[in-house]
C-alpha cells in the first residue's frame, strides 16, 4: 500500500465517542495478557488463549461456546442481546505467525510497553481485535445498555495456516456462528499516510488462491551422460516460463474503486498517477518510472493480475543420478471473476511442460457488497473518529477469515481500526519484526469498535450519540 513515511507526524486524534475510560484500560490489560500466550502457528495451541478469553467473559456472566477442530485448536463464540435479531459479528483469529526473538528489540511474547507502544507478536495481527471485542462485551455486561441487536464475538484458530482448523471448520460444523447481519475482521481501518493525507482502507474484497503441486515427468539416467529428459531441466523450464510470462493486466471493480478513491484524495495532478496505474496502456510505465519502489509496485501488480509464485522445488536424491521426476509447488492468487477450477485449466494452457497438476488447496476470491448498510457506518465512524481523514475501499492480495463468512453468505468487511503514525506503517508490522501497537492507537481503535456496537446494536436513547 502506498505510504509516505517522510510525512510529518500528525497529532493523533483524541479518543473519540466518549468511550468509557474503564473499558479502554480493560482492553489494554486483555491485549497484554493475550500477547503473553504464545499461539504461534504452527502448532497454534489456540486453546489456551481461547480459554483465557472465555474466562474474561465468564467474569461478567457471559457464557461462551467452543468448537475444537482438533485437540488444542479451539474456536470460541459468545453472544449477548436479543436472540430474535441478526447478529453483528466481531471476529478475530487468535493464532499468530512465528517470531524470531533475535530480530526483535523486545521479546515478542512479553507484551513490553515501551515508546508508547505495546510490543509483541499479534498486537496488529490480530489479538487487538479479540481484546476490542472482549472489552466491549464486558463493558456492556457491566452497564445499563439495552441491546436491540445481537452482538457476537467469534475467535478463530488457524487463520495463519489457511483457516482449515479455524473459520473453515466453523463454517462446516457451526455455520450458525457465522450467520448474521454482517461481520468485521482484519484487514482495514488502520491509518495510511499518503502524501500528507490520512487514508483508512476498508477491506471489501480479497483475491482467491490455488495452491498446486506439479508432478513433472522425466527420465532417470547416469549423471555422467546428461540428457534432455532430466526432470530438473524440465522443472527449470517451467519456473523460467512462469517468471517471464506473467498473467495479463486485468482491472477489477474493487481495485478500480480503490485507485479512484485515492486519486480523489490526492487531487490534481498527483491523483493522475493512481488513475494511470489502473490503465493498462500506462500502468507498467507508471509503476516502473514514477512509483519505482519495489515494495509498492509489487502490491499494485498483484492487485492487477492473477499471479503465480513458485514456492517449493523438490527433485533428485544422489549426486550422480539424473532425476526421473520433480515436484514444483506454486502459490497462485486469482482475481475476482476468476474461478479456481477455471484457473487450473488456464494454468495448464499457459505453462507448457510435461506435468500433472495436483491441487493442494483452493479458495475463491471474495467480494463484499459495499451497498450493504454497514459499509456506510464503517466509513462514517472513521470520518468521525479522525476528522479530515478518508476511508477508501481496498482489496487484499491475501486471504482472511472473511472467506468463511462468505461461504455462509454473511458480508464480512476488513475493519480492525488502529490509529498509526507514519513511523509505524501497517504493512511493516503485519508479520514483521518488532510488531507493535501504539497504546493511544489501540484505544482509539477500541473506541471505534465501541461506537460500531453503539450505532448498530444499542437501543436508541441508551447511548451517547456523538
Ligand atoms: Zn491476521
Amino acid at each position: 500500500m502506498p505510504s509516505n513515511d517522510s510525512a510529518k507526524t500528525p497529532t493523533p486524534p483524541t479518543i473519540p465517542f466518549d468511550a468509557p475510560p474503564a473499558m479502554l484500560t480493560d482492553g489494554l490489560d486483555i491485549l497484554k495478557q493475550l500477547i503473553q500466550i504464545d499461539t504461534t502457528n504452527p502448532p497454534g495451541n489456540e486453546e489456551k488463549a481461547a480459554d483465557r478469553c472465555a474466562q474474561y467473559l465468564n467474569e461478567v456472566q457471559i457464557a461462551s461456546h467452543c468448537h475444537d477442530a482438533l485437540p488444542g485448536r479451539r474456536n470460541l463464540m459468545a453472544e449477548i442481546g436479543p436472540a430474535d435479531s441478526e447478529a453483528l459479528i466481531i471476529s478475530a483469529h487468535l493464532d499468530v505467525v512465528p517470531a524470531d526473538p533475535d530480530c526483535w528489540d523486545h521479546p515478542p511474547f512479553d507484551a513490553v510497553e515501551a515508546d508508547d507502544c505495546i510490543w509483541g507478536r499479534g498486537t496488529i495481527d490480530m489479538k487487538h481485535v479479540a481484546a476490542y471485542g472482549l472489552a466491549v462485551m464486558r463493558q456492556l455486561a457491566k452497564s445499563e445498555h439495552v441491546l436491540n441487536r445481537r452482538l457476537r464475538l467469534v475467535l478463530f484458530a488457524d487463520e495463519e495456516a489457511g483457516c482449515q482448523h479455524g473459520s473453515l471448520s466453523v463454517a462446516d460444523n457451526r455455520p450458525d456462528w457465522l450467520q448474521g447481519y454482517a461481520a468485521v475482521t482484519e484487514v482495514g481501518g488502520f491509518t495510511m499516510h499518503v502524501d500528507g493525507h490520512r487514508v483508512y482502507p476498508i477491506q471489501v474484497a480479497e483475491k482467491g488462491f490455488v495452491w498446486m503441486r506439479l508432478h513433472i515427468h522425466g527420465a532417470p539416467g547416469h549423471g555422467s551422460m546428461p540428457h534432455e529428459e532430466n526432470a530438473l531441466l524440465k522443472l527449470a523450464d517451467i519456473v523460467r516460463h512462469i517468471g517471464k510470462q506473467p498473467f495479463p493486466f486485468q482491472r477489477t471493480q474493487p481495485v478500480q474503486d480503490f485507485l479512484e478513491a485515492i486519486a480523489q484524495v490526492l487531487g490534481f495532478p498527483k491523483g493522475l498517477v493512481f488513475r494511470g496505474i489502473g490503465k493498462q496502456s500506462v500502468s507498467d510505465l507508471i509503476l516502473d518510472k514514477l512509483v519505482a519502489a519495489p515494495d509498492k509496485t509489487r502490491v499494485f501488480r498483484a492487485l492487477l493480475r492473477n499471479t503465480i509464485a513458485p514456492t517449493i522445488a523438490i527433485s533428485g536424491s544422489k549426486s550422480n543420478v539424473i532425476p526421473g521426476d520433480a515436484h514444483l509447488t506454486v502459490d497462485c492468487r486469482i482475481l475476482p471473476g476468476t474461478d479456481p477450477d477455471d484457473f487450473v485449466r488456464m494454468f495448464k494452457e499457459r505453462v507448457p511442460g510435461d506435468y500433472d497438476i495436483e491441487v493442494l488447496a483452493k479458495g475463491p476470491p471474495v467480494v463484499m457488497d459495499t451497498s450493504h448498510p454497514i459499509y456506510n457506518v464503517l466509513e462514517q465512524i472513521l470520518r468521525d473518529a479522525d476528522p479530515g481523514s478518508h476511508p477508501v475501499p481496498q482489496m487484499l492480495t491475501g486471504f482472511t477469515d472473511a472467506r468463511a463468512f462468505d461461504q455462509v453468505g454473511t458480508p464480512c468487511f476488513g475493519f480492525s481500526p488502529i490509529w498509526l503514525p507514519p513511523s509505524i506503517p501497517f504493512a511493516a508490522m503485519f508479520h514483521g519484526h518488532n510488531e507493535r501497537i501504539p497504546v493511544h492507537g489501540f484505544q482509539w481503535g477500541l473506541a471505534c469498535i465501541w461506537e460500531l456496537v453503539q450505532r448498530l446494536c444499542v437501543a436508541t436513547g441508551d447511548s451517547d450519540e456523538s
